[in-house]
């Protein structure tokens, strides 16, 4: 392979890349603002200036193409002063308001400012002003002020969202973005400009002025809002959610997730409407009952049915964990092959970009985990039909509100005799439930999902509920970092009572008098490597932060990114 020398160090590079693309590669970072490993290259901010032997100026490493024997330097004298200048020019005309900016604590002009900057101003003229509140979209406000120029935003919608809505206007010092003639910044994808601007021009308007990120504390985990199971990161203050943001992953989202994950996947985690505690139905009415008494009441009315009068419904929000235990529970526990769950695809949603028509996170884990009717059993549809006919009269659902599926729901289960359900909120299928048990969100629960292409990929705790609380008292700190989360954040905030739909069943199994052996979501997944042809040899720690693909699943990725 070939190599050059960049201070002092040789390093490889493959044919074609630039300095800056090859140093990445290496470990090493030439400090830069406007270039981005996934848009094309502008060269606009001059911060990756770098001093290359045998050539009469400094270049920019952004777009200069690495050559066998070269020698790079980003230490020299010369360098090191391009540096300052750039910086001491940029923040020229800067607010300088951090304290009160969402950016700050994650800032690369922040930290370039600390790491290249001369730490003074030879500026004592007035700064230009500009708009600092602009609606530029929805989801997005933008500050003219903190805006170094360095068009990423420009770029992203241009080149990954293919929707142009934004440009440069005016000149100079007086330069700044905005949106074409009657545009909006609007597009599906609008709120990743707020990750990739380097500053604190644009902000998410949903987060805006909420948390200062260093009181926050971040789990890596995977959005639920659809089958391509977009890599994010969970930031929460307090045991609560605040924003999700995307994280890289090359097979399955890049650095990119949409607008609707960001915003409509976590809200419901710490709404009122939680279902916080097992409820029965009594006179009419849900109330909140202790954990037995719930298990009890379910056991003995389930007791009365024969196996063929009931069904169960796993689900594609649920875990290949949960749908796994809900497989042996259908199946040893209670002798049924009524077993399916229900799919929702919503064509209008996806896109080729990232969205996927499947608006569930985890039907093919479902599936893969035998959520499955037998050769005799009721498939979904036949179940719906079979209530419809009096003829299945016990259902239990797992995490789906199902009556919002069809207006004519309502009615049909009416006909059942017991409904018994898990669900994280109050919803139209509890409301006509006799038994709901709490069910944890995907962020407060472990466990994995597998996306339309066959990627295993693991979910973590991020907000504790009093389960989790419980199961992670007295463990030690490096078993907690195993699970893949930090403890002491959990101090304050709301602690739910809920578990994850797998250890309910679990629960209730007992209650029937059967034992399902399982006590932590790693130990389900170690039986399910050992029983399903396609996850053997994985486990939470080969899965890692990445994931990986199935081999059994012969699923093409549409990563276009
Ligand atoms: S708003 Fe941010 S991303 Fe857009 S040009 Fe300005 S600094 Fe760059
Ligand atoms: S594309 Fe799907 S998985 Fe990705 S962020 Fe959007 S809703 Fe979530």
């Amino acid at each position: 392979m070939s190599k050059f020398n960049i201070d002092g160090k040789d390093i490889e590079f493959k044919p074609g890349q630039t300095i800056i693309e090859a140093a990445r590669d290496n470990g090493i970072e030439i400090p830069h603002f406007c270039w981005h490993p996934k848009l094309s290259v502008s060269g606009n901010c001059r911060m990756c200036l770098v001093e290359v032997e045998k050539m009469p100026k400094l270049v920019i490493a952004c777009s200069t193409v690495a050559a066998e024997g070269m020698v790079v330097r980003m230490d020299s004298d010369k360098a090191i002063s391009a540096r300052n200048a750039v910086m001491e020019f940029f923040l020229i005309n800067h607010p300088l308001d951090c304290p009160i900016c969402d950016e700050a604590g994650e800032c690369k002009l922040q930290d370039y400012a600390y790491q290249h900057g001369t730490g003074e101003s030879r500026f004592v003229e007035e700064k230009v002003h500009k708009d600092k509140r602009v609606e530029l979209g929805p989801n997005v406000m933008f500050d003219g002020e903190r805006c170094i120029s360095c068009s990423r935003c420009i770029r992203f919608c241009d080149e990954i969202a293919k929707d142009p809505e934004l440009t440069f206007v005016k000149r100079g010092d007086r330069v700044t973005i905005t949106t074409y003639p009657g545009e909006q910044l609007d597009n599906p994808y609008s709120m990743n400009v707020v990750d990739i601007c380097p500053v604190g021009a644009l902000t998410n308007r949903d987060f805006r002025f909420k948390a200062r990120v260093w009181d926050m504390a971040y789990t890596n985990t995977i959005c639920n809002g659809c089958a391509r199971g977009c890599n994010i990161e969970v930031w929460t203050r307090n045991n609560e959610v605040l924003r999700l943001v995307p994280r890289y992953n090359e097979q399955v989202n890049s650095y990119w997730m949409c607008d609707h994950g960001r915003l409509n996947t976590f809200k419901f985690i710490n709404a009122g409407d939680r279902v916080d505690g097992p409820h029965i139905r009594v006179d009419g009415s849900l109330i909140k009952v202790g954990w037995d008494e719930a298990y009890a009441k379910a056991a003995s009315q389930l007791k009365s049915f024969s196996k063929d009068e009931i069904a169960i419904l796993g689900s594609a929000y649920a875990t290949v964990e949960d749908n796994f235990i809900a497989a042996r529970f259908a199946k040893s526990v209670i002798g049924t092959g009524n077993l399916d769950f229900a799919r929702h695809i919503n064509p209008a949603f996806g896109d080729d970009i990232l969205k996927n028509e499947d608006v569930t996170p985890n039907s093919k884990g479902a599936e893969l985990a035998g959520v499955l009717p037998s050769k005799s059993g009721l498939d979904y549809n036949g179940i719906i039909k079979a209530i419809r006919e009096g003829k299945i009269k016990a259902l239990i659902i797992l995490e789906d509100d199902i009556l919002n599926d069809s207006p004519e729901f309502e009615s049909i289960f009416s006909k059942l005799d017991l409904l018994i359900i898990s669900a994280s909120n109050f919803n139209k299928t509890s409301a006509v439930a006799d038994i709901v048990f709490p069910a944890a969100t995907y962020a407060e629960k472990n466990g994995t999902f597998v996306n339309f292409a066959g990627r295993v990929q693991r979910i973590r705790p991020a907000v504790a509920t009093l389960d989790v609380d419980r199961a992670l008292e007295g463990m030690s700190m490096s078993r907690l970092d195993k699970f893949g989360t930090k403890y002491d954040r959990w101090a304050q905030g709301k602690h739910f009572d809920a578990r994850s739909s797998w250890k309910i069943l679990v629960g209730l199994a007992s209650a029937l008098g059967q034992k399902l052996k399982y006590n932590m979501a790693e130990e389900v997944f170690y039986d399910i490597s050992n029983s399903i042809e396609g996850f053997k040899g994985l486990d939470y720690d080969v899965l890692g932060e990445a994931g990986a693909q199935l081999k059994s699943v012969n699923s093409k990725s549409t990563v276009k990114i």
